[in-house]
């Protein structure tokens, strides 16, 4: 479908908004949470999960045109763990703060005054991701800092990108508790929300995660949130690139129920 038609569809479901409810509402008091990882310039090889910047920038146009209102992913967690109400809500996050978010994502969203969540993973700034083979650099301490000024929010990654459920505990903990406390630093503030690496997470992962101190944990899962979800098993959305633009717009209106529940997951499980 070309930008055109979709606009078109996209103007009558808002006209409806006027004589019904937000079409948001119309599918429970769940938000959405899309997981980036790097935007790339447009004609670029796209690897899985890379977006270029005219597909970032449709995707994000169709959320706003539906009505939805932008908040970080602390905002978010907040919302959900105080039953405060979230139809209608969208974080936008970057998983692995690679470079293309600093240099494409991070203008767009400012001109756009769209809040965000930046997920570094604290010991791997400033260099080639090891856990994603032809990924571009991850940002430096120096450009999440200036992600951070310019309004950014941050959550946890852990600080290396490990694959939590397949290492022993105590380095487990450690990841979690490490990244918590050089992202809280950075950001001047406390930092209790976590992304899980790779979303793989199970019931010993999800208690670790509460005693490292954290409140919340996204996984890799496709779905929507609402308060009554367990706040360690909580679902997101993978953005990629090869997602037309009607197929969005459908996810975006599909029911929170319809989407498959969290597995525990670990290396080689899937
Ligand atoms: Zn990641």
């Amino acid at each position: 479908m070309t930008s055109k038609k979709l606009g078109a569809v996209a103007a009558s479901i808002r006209s409806l908004r006027h004589v019904a409810s937000p079409v948001t509402s119309q599918i429970g008091n769940s938000a959405v949470v899309l997981a980036y990882h790097d935007i790339v310039p447009n004609g670029s090889e796209t690897i899985e999960y890379m977006v270029d910047e005219d597909t970032f920038i449709s995707q994000i146009e169709t959320v706003r045109t539906l009505g939805y209102t932008f908040r970080t992913l602390t905002d978010l967690s907040a919302d959900l763990l105080a039953d405060r109400p979230v139809a209608g809500c969208a974080a936008i996050v970057f998983d692995d703060a690679l470079v293309g978010v600093y240099d494409i994502a991070m203008p767009y969203l400012d001109a756009h005054k769209i809040p965000w969540t930046l997920l570094p993973v604290t010991d791997r700034l400033g260099v080639t991701p090891a856990w994603w083979p032809g990924a571009n650099r991850t940002m430096t301490r120096e450009e999440v800092m200036e992600a951070v000024d310019a309004g950014a929010d941050l959550c946890a990654h852990t600080t290396t990108h490990i694959s939590l459920p397949d290492v022993d505990a105590d380095a487990a903990f450690n990841e979690l508790v490490r990244s918590r406390e050089a992202l809280s630093e950075l950001s001047g503030r406390e930092v209790v929300d976590l992304c899980y690496p790779f979303g793989h997470q199970d019931a010993q992962i999800r208690e670790m995660a509460k005693r490292a101190g954290y409140r919340t944990g996204w996984t890799f899962t496709n779905g929507r949130c609402s308060s009554g979800d367990d706040p360690f098993k909580l679902k997101r959305m993978a953005m990629r690139n090869d997602v037309g633009e009607l197929h969005w717009l459908v996810t975006l209106l599909r029911p929170k129920v319809s989407w498959p529940p969290v597995q525990d997951l670990k290396r080689g499980s899937l």
